[in-house]
């Protein structure tokens, strides 16, 4: 089996795995699903973590993101250890630095889009009228201005996709995590989704992590880290290939 990966690099990061390890029980099943991962996400950038089904993309996320605790091993999001927080702490965290656009949009079938992407501003104490504002500006950005009145089922897959990435970027997260954005769309609206979160990371300064299987969001990235059984195999830059320089041993 090829070696990990340890990923670093001298920029700072803005989130890292640090020998984060996971494991599922199953009746008698014990199975390891991410194996001492370690990895550096760069500020600003659009990283995207590419691999099989069933190597550890969505578990990885997770744990990255705060949603899920890891079983050994530490992340460090904007210089802050999440094990060190407590679960209040840790969703507060969440709320005001993160924002997670999920496969299956996770939109309230009864919201209008405006509503859904007010709901997490006003839990964040926002003003009323700054919540409408920004959440306007959000759904312009990702061009639905003219449908944010409409609810879910009156809206395309593809703009259901983009509801959920104005209310995570409205929230004007430091880290926009996204799982699969793209695997529910044809390719036209998967391409829309992944120009959206590349101008993100563009515009805003935003460090967004995407994992996905799809082999075309490969180009649209700033840096590729290909996944396989729980472990990063190679990290490079989509314009030039994988070099052996950059595929470094882990440093114990
Ligand atoms: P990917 O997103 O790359 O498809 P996942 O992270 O979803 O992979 O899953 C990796 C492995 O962990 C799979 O074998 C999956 O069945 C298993 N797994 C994920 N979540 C759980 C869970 N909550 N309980 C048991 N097994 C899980
Ligand atoms: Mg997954």
């Amino acid at each position: 089996m090829a070696a990990a990966l340890h990923t670093s690099s001298l920029r700072t990061p803005a989130l890292q795995a640090r020998g984060v390890r996971k494991s599922f029980v199953s009746g008698r099943v014990h199975s390891t699903v991410l194996h001492d991962l370690w990895l550096d996400v760069h500020a600003g950038e659009l990283t995207l973590i590419s691999g099989p089904s069933g190597c550890g993309k969505s578990t990885l996320l997770a744990i990255l993101s705060g949603l899920q605790p890891a079983d050994a091993g530490g992340v460090l999001a904007l210089g802050q250890e999440l094990s060190g927080l407590g679960m209040r702490e840790l969703e507060y965290f969440r709320l005001q630095h993160t924002g997670f656009v999920f496969q299956g949009f996770n939109l309230f079938p009864a919201l209008t889009a405006l509503e859904q992407v007010e709901l997490p501003l006003t839990y964040m104490g926002l003003a009323k009228g700054m919540a409408r504002r920004r959440a306007i500006e959000s759904l312009e950005e990702v061009g639905l201005g003219p449908r944010m009145r409409l609810r879910p089922a009156e809206l395309s897959g593809g703009e259901k996709q983009r509801v959920a990435i104005a209310r995570a970027l409205a929230k004007q997260p430091e880290l926009l995590f996204a799982d699969e954005p793209t695997s529910a769309l044809d390719a036209a609206n998967g391409q829309t989704v992944i120009d959206i979160l590349h101008r993100i990371a563009r515009t805003h300064g935003t460090t967004v992590l995407c994992v996905s299987h799809d082999p075309r969001l490969v180009g649209h990235a700033d840096r590729v880290l290909a996944m396989e059984d729980g472990r990063i195999l190679s990290d490079h830059v989509p314009s030039s290939p994988p070099t052996a320089s950059e595929a470094k041993e882990p440093s114990a």
